[in-house]
C-alpha cells in the first residue's frame, strides 16, 4: 500500500447519497448499487462492505471477476448480477452461487442452461433487450425464439427480469432516441407475456433514468454515479433542482483524495516548468511538486488546467501532469512547507475540488476520472 496519496471514504456521505436515491425510486422499487469499475474507482473492497453496513443487498458488476471480489469481502447479497462478460469457465460457480446474468446471445443463455443442468440449479437470467444503443441486447428478430428457449428449459432457469439500457438518457438532445427506446421495451414486454414468459422484475432505469425519466424506474433500478455522490450530467443537476424547487444539491460526495509536497523551489521569469514548453513563467515563480501523476490515476489531461488544494487555497497544476508527479503554482502561498497536505478531491477549509471541477470540462468525465484510481492507494473510513 503507498501513502504517498491516500482515499478516505466518508459513510455517512453515501449513508446520505443512499437514503436520497431510495425516496427518488420510492418504496417499491429495488435499488441494485451498479459497482462496476472497481466501485467507480472507490474500491470494491472497502466500499461494497460499506454499502453493506448500510443495508445494502444487492449489487450489479460488469464481469465475472468483479462478482469474485463482491464474494470476496464476504459481503451478503440477495442479488449479485452481471451485466456484461463471463467467461464460460466461471458459468459453474456463478450457478452454484446464484449469480444472475444478463443474456443477450443464445451461446450465453444455452451455456448456462447446460451447466444448470449438470448442477440439477437454475441459471437465474436477465434477458437483455436490444431497444435501440445496439450494444448488447436480443433484437427483435431474435425474441420469439428467445421465449421459446426461456419456455423450453423452464425447469433450470429464473427469469428473474427483462431489461434495457438506456443510449444517453444524461442529455435531453436524446429525447427522441429515448422514447423510441421505451417503446421498443415495451414491444418485447407484451410479445413475452403473450409468450407466458414473465420476467420478476423488468428494468432500465441507471441514474440518469431515475433523475430524467422517473416512468423507467418499474420494480429496480441499477444505479451507480449518483450514491457516489455525482451527478450522471449537469443538466440532470439542473433538471432535479428546478423540478424540486431547490438550490440545495441532495448528493454529498464519499471520496476524498490527499497527498502532500514534496519539494518547494524558486523559478525566474522566462523559464519553461516541466517537460517540453507548455509552460512558460512569465514573473518568478514558486513551483511545488506533489508526488502523484497519471500512473496514479492523476490524468494527463488535466496537465495545466487541474486545480488542487493546499494551505486552505486553490492553485493551479502548471505544466504537463507526469508519470508520477505534479507540479502546482505555489507562488501565492509563501508559508507553504514540504510535507503540508495536498487536496486533489475533497475539501480543506471553505475550498473544494468536486471531481467535476477538478476536470470542469464535463460532468461524463467524472466517471472517466473516478474510475482510473488505482487500487493500490490506500482507503481508509471516516
Ligand atoms: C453502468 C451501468 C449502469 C449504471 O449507470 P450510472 O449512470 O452510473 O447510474 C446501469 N446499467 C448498466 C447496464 C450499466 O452498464
Amino acid at each position: 500500500m503507498s501513502s504517498f496519496s491516500q482515499i478516505t471514504l466518508n459513510k455517512s456521505a453515501l449513508e446520505h447519497n443512499v437514503r436520497f436515491i431510495r425516496s427518488e425510486i420510492g418504496p417499491e422499487a429495488e435499488f441494485v448499487s451498479v459497482v462496476k469499475g472497481n466501485a467507480y474507482g472507490h474500491g470494491i473492497h472497502s466500499f461494497v462492505p460499506l454499502l453493506s453496513e448500510i443495508g445494502v443487498r444487492s449489487f450489479a458488476v460488469f464481469n465475472s471477476d468483479e462478482a469474485n471480489e463482491i464474494i470476496a469481502t464476504g459481503v451478503p447479497f440477495d442479488r449479485l448480477m452481471i451485466m456484461g462478460a463471463v467467461l464460460d469457465e466461471d458459468l459453474h460457480w456463478i450457478i452454484e452461487k446464484g449469480i444472475e446474468c444478463f443474456v443477450f446471445t443464445q451461446n450465453r443463455l444455452l451455456r448456462g442452461i447446460e451447466v444448470a443442468k449438470k448442477l440439477g440449479k437454475s441459471f437465474r437470467v436477465h434477458v437483455e433487450i436490444e431497444t435501440g444503443m445496439n450494444r448488447t441486447g436480443y433484437d427483435e428478430t431474435k425474441w420469439l425464439e428467445v421465449c421459446d428457449i426461456l419456455h423450453a428449459h423452464r425447469d433450470h432457469l429464473i427469469v428473474e427480469g427483462i431489461c434495457t439500457h438506456l443510449a444517453g438518457a444524461e442529455e435531453i438532445s436524446n429525447y427522441v432516441r429515448i422514447q423510441q427506446q421505451l417503446e421498443k421495451f415495451e414491444a418485447a414486454k407484451k410479445l413475452f407475456e403473450e409468450k407466458h414468459i414473465r420476467p420478476k422484475s423488468a428494468h432500465i432505469a441507471c441514474s440518469a433514468g431515475v433523475i430524467n425519466y422517473p416512468e423507467t424506474i418499474g420494480n429496480l433500478a441499477r444505479v451507480g454515479i449518483l450514491q457516489y455522490g455525482f451527478w450522471p450530467s449537469k443538466e440532470a443537476k439542473m433538471g432535479w433542482l428546478a423540478k424540486n424547487k431547490t438550490t440545495q444539491d441532495p448528493l454529498v460526495r464519499v471520496i476524498e483524495w490527499s497527498s502532500y509536497v514534496m519539494s518547494i523551489k524558486e523559478v525566474g521569469a522566462n523559464e519553461y516548468v516541466g517537460y517540453g514548453l507548455s509552460f512558460l513563467t512569465e514573473t518568478p515563480m514558486r513551483i511545488a511538486t506533489v508526488p502523484v501523476g497519471y500512473s496514479n490515476g492523476y490524468s494527463r489531461a488535466l496537465s495545466n488546467r487541474g486545480k488542487v488544494l493546499v494551505r486552505g487555497k486553490r492553485v493551479d497544476v502548471i505544466g504537463i501532469v507526469n508519470m508520477n508527479l505534479l507540479m502546482m503554482d505555489v507562488t501565492n502561498i509563501p508559508e507553504i512547507e514540504e510535507g503540508d497536505e495536498v487536496v486533489l478531491i475533497g475539501n480543506q477549509g471553505d475550498q473544494e475540488i468536486s471531481v467535476a471541477s477538478f476536470s470542469d470540462f464535463s460532468s461524463l468525465l467524472n466517471y472517466q476520472l473516478l474510475t482510473r484510481l488505482p487500487e493500490r492507494i490506500s482507503r481508509t473510513i471516516k
